[in-house]
């Protein structure tokens, strides 16, 4: 792993720009809410990117047409949180704790390893990882990360 401080508002930016192409084609939109200063942490830049890319890429997938996603970035003195939320279909209750499985997927044509992937990043971050969803009106997913300086 490569782990250097790295702005996270940045790599958001990033992911935004390798999904956008993608996500207009099927009429979604992407919000994305920062603050003024940059949030600054310990990542290994590729993997971050791999996991946002990841997350956006379900939401645009369980999105059926003209969805939309809100990207939000806030921290407080320890951490940066991250929230990712889409206006899709919702994950029932009972799939809930299986979505982070490796080959849990409801795709015909899915790998179900995304979200495994996903969760192994976040924990080599030291952060945490949590979903939230409600039939019918959407899922959120819930990121912190500890900020600059708390990895070693
Ligand atoms: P895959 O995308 O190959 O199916 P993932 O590990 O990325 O595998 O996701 C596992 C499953 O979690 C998906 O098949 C889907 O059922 C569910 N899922 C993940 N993200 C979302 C989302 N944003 N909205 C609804 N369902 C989701
Ligand atoms: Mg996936």
């Amino acid at each position: 792993t490569n782990f250097r401080t790295e702005s996270l508002n940045e790599c958001v930016l990033k992911v935004i720009s390798l999904i956008e192409s993608e996500a207009a084609s099927s009429g979604h939109e992407i919000h994305f809410h920062e603050l003024t200063d940059n949030i600054h942490m310990m990542m290994d830049q590729d993997k971050m990117i791999q996991l946002l890319l990841n997350m956006m890429k379900n939401a645009c997938e369980a999105m059926v047409a003209n969805g939309s996603i809100h990207m939000r970035l806030s921290r407080d003195q320890k951490n940066a949180t991250l929230i990712i939320a889409d206006n899709g279909p919702g994950i029932p209750n009972d799939q809930l704790d299986m979505i982070f499985h490796p080959f849990f997927t409801t795709k015909e044509t899915g790998t179900g390893l995304g979200l495994s992937i996903c969760y192994k990043i976040v924990q080599d971050h030291q952060g945490t990882l949590e979903v939230e969803s409600e039939l019918g009106k959407g899922t959120r997913f819930i990121l912190t990360f500890p900020l600059a300086g708390s990895l070693h």
